[in-house]
């Protein structure tokens, strides 16, 4: 371990196998404004993992769980203050607040540049300095791009080897001159000599920042997930969505970053296809990427590519091929069990780092809807002894498992293939408890482009912010696009067009809506979920094999009672059209929610969506 140099600078120690000067001077540099009390420089090996979480043991901020329960594993509770993302603290730094659009926050960078300076000069004293290298993608490859994360969170160092390909061959990639994204993070909670830590260290001033000229990421005062594991929504979104913009602009097709799960479908008789589905945080993702096919659906085969992020591009076919740039999942827990996810529970047995969930009395964890009953005793996730009668949650709304891909049991073979999987449908769904169908097939590019730009999705526990509140979630992107929202808009428009003209529009995926989370008068969902929503992912690869029929409708194309498969499940008619039906009072309601979106966006959006809008108003005044 370093020691401090006196005079509050620590030393650099760079090892040798780091030859990439530019990388040690930044790292010196940040040093130099951060001053932390030692560096230590990640290799990512098991070694450096047991021995971190060791140290945090020691220090309070994790526990680890009983090894006959839940071997290698351990529970972190942050500060009551710091359990989701902070979207209003979040913003896209760009040269002009136009490039950032209407939909980010945004501040002029030199000016942002001024303020993170003072609140980074010393913030990391008392603390070691984390050199945490990592690749998004499969290291080497052709898509992947490398980050660089200095945190003086060892719990972002242990997070990040799950969550990315990091350690030692990283450098070997980077070689003495490859590029880099920087990213910067401090809990912002500087340590004075002879100060106690917290167990939680943590700021109630954060700001989660993107320079997307310089490919940038700074972070301040959470601990939290994506507001501190930067390689995960603020680099393989935000400042991915702007490279594969970026790409378009100098004169190519481009790229997609987007919120999306990959999974790949398999019939019995060995008809394979990949599909790519975006649903906002804490609507879905991570369930429907580890789905068990029902009964009814014996010799149906569901893989998993990736639960959160796909980067996608046209290839030489003119198919989307997608890759899953993470190596981990960072799960919601709550509602997670071995009946609604067995494939998920049984990725969670060992090696896993929980985070706010309960703590059981022999050592294990527990959240609401892990067991139908709750245990007798536990405690609760702030610490506090918690029984069923407390009237509280004992597991925060959004704790969470960080776990590494590989435990899958059901990984798709391709998942760490350089060069992805080629994409048959989009699916975008939001948590809508009423008018918006369980599932509806756009006729074509543009309509499933307005489609899913319009979607709204009521508020989780995901964001810091009111739960259940229906907010426009374009593309479920709406906290994730790194730049103008009508430009994003454009670009998948423009590569739609571009892909259609090389290769016949033939070649694009289908896009399809979906939504699981329609109540009865009760206010329970009246759409089982889960496996069963292998039902209607059937009738999608029916609708591309062009099998099956639908009606077509003010929207698009959706299923008949009678083109579901039914077998093992009783679903009535009547529940069906509970889930299905089009309100057009509703609807006449929700468009006006679509103008309003159309209007904050001030004159940027595509006409191609003015023109698919006032196709749908003509439909629905019919
Ligand atoms: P992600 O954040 O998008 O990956 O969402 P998750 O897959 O982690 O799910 C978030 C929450 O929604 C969890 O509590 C799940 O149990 C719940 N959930 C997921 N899929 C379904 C579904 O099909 N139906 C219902 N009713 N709930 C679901
Ligand atoms: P998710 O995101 O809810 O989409 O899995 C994780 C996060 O908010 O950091
Ligand atoms: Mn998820």
């Amino acid at each position: 371990m370093n020691q401090p140099v006196m005079g509050g600078v620590a030393a650099l120690n760079v090892p040798a196998y780091i030859k990439h000067q530019k990388l040690i001077n930044w790292v010196a540099e940040v040093a130099a404004l951060t001053k932390p009390a030692r560096i230590y420089w990640c290799d990512g090996s098991q070694e450096e993992y047991d021995r971190l979480c060791g140290e945090m043991v020691a220090a309070g901020t994790m526990q680890k769980l009983n090894p006959a329960k839940r071997p290698n594993s351990y529970l972190a509770w942050s500060d009551p203050s710091d359990v989701a993302r902070v979207e209003d603290r979040t913003f896209i730094c760009s040269e002009t607040k136009e490039q950032a659009g209407p939909t980010n926050n945004w501040t002029d960078p030199a000016e942002m540049r001024r303020t993170l300076h003072g609140l980074f000069d010393g913030c990391m004293a008392g603390r070691t300095l984390y050199v945490v290298p990592f690749s998004m993608g499969p290291l080497g490859s052709p898509i992947a791009h490398i980050g660089v994360e200095l945190s003086d969170s060892p719990y972002v160092a242990v997070n990040m080897r799950i969550m990315t390909r990091m350690g030692k061959a990283v450098y070997d990639v980077l070689g003495t001159d490859g590029d880099f994204v920087p990213c910067v993070h401090s809990v912002g909670a500087p340590l004075r000599a002879g100060q106690q830590d917290v167990s939680w260290p943590c700021n109630p001033t954060k700001y989660i920042v993107h320079y997307p000229e310089t490919r940038e990421i700074w972070s301040f005062g959470s601990g939290y997930g994506g507001n501190a594991l930067l390689g995960k929504k603020c680099f393989a979104l935000r400042i991915a969505s702007n490279m594969g913009h970026q790409e378009a602009e100098q004169g190519g097709a481009g790229w997609l970053a987007e919120h999306m799960l990959i999974l790949g479908v398999e019939s019995p008789e060995g008809k394979k296809h990949y599909v790519a589905a975006a649903f906002p945080s804490a609507c879905g993702k991570t369930n429907y990427a580890m789905l068990i096919p029902p009964t009814g659906f014996e010799g149906w085969k569901v893989t998993t590519i990736g639960d959160d992020i796909a980067w996608i591009k046209p290839g030489a076919d003119g198919r989307l091929y997608a890759i899953n740039p993470e190596a981990g999942y960072f799960g919601v827990a709550p509602g997670t069990n071995e009946k609604t996810n067995f494939n998920c529970m049984a990725s969670l047995r060992e090696n896993v780092i929980f985070t706010n969930v309960a703590l059981t009395d022999d050592g294990d964890v527990w959240w609401e809807g892990m067991t139908k009953e709750a245990p007798a005793h536990l405690v609760d996730w702030q610490g506090k002894d918690w029984t069923p009668a407390s009237g509280t949650k004992a597991a925060h709304p959004n704790a969470r498992f960080t776990v590494a891909a590989t435990q899958n049991p059901v990984i798709d073979p391709a998942w760490d293939d350089p060069a992805g999987v080629p994409i048959s449908a989009f699916i975008f769904g939001g948590r809508r408890s009423t008018t918006v169908p369980l599932v509806t097939e756009a006729r074509d590019w543009v309509e499933g482009v307005y489609m899913a730009a319009t979607m709204g999705s009521e508020t989780t526990a995901a964001a810091a912010g009111q739960m259940g509140i229906v907010r426009r979630d374009p593309f479920a992107m709406l906290p994730f696009i790194g730049y103008n929202m009508g430009e994003y808009f454009k670009h998948w428009l423009n590569l739609g067009k571009k892909v259609g003209e090389q290769h016949g529009s033939d070649v694009l995926p289908k896009i399809f809506c979906v939504n699981w989370f329609r109540t009865d008068a009760d206010g329970k969902f009246v759409w089982p979920g889960f496996g069963d929503n292998m039902r209607v992912l059937k009738w999608k690869l029916d609708r591309i094999e062009g099998t099956v029929g639908g009606t077509e409708n003010i929207f698009g194309t959706t299923p008949r009672y009678e083109d579901l498969n039914w077998n093992g499940i009783a679903f009535t008619r009547e529940q069906f059209e509970q889930i299905t039906s089009i309100d057009t009072d509703a609807w006449m309601e929700e468009l006006k929610l679509h103008d309003e979106l159309f209007q904050k966006l001030e004159g940027n959006v595509p006409q191609e969506l003015a023109k698919a809008k006032a196709e749908l108003e003509k439909r629905l005044a019919a």
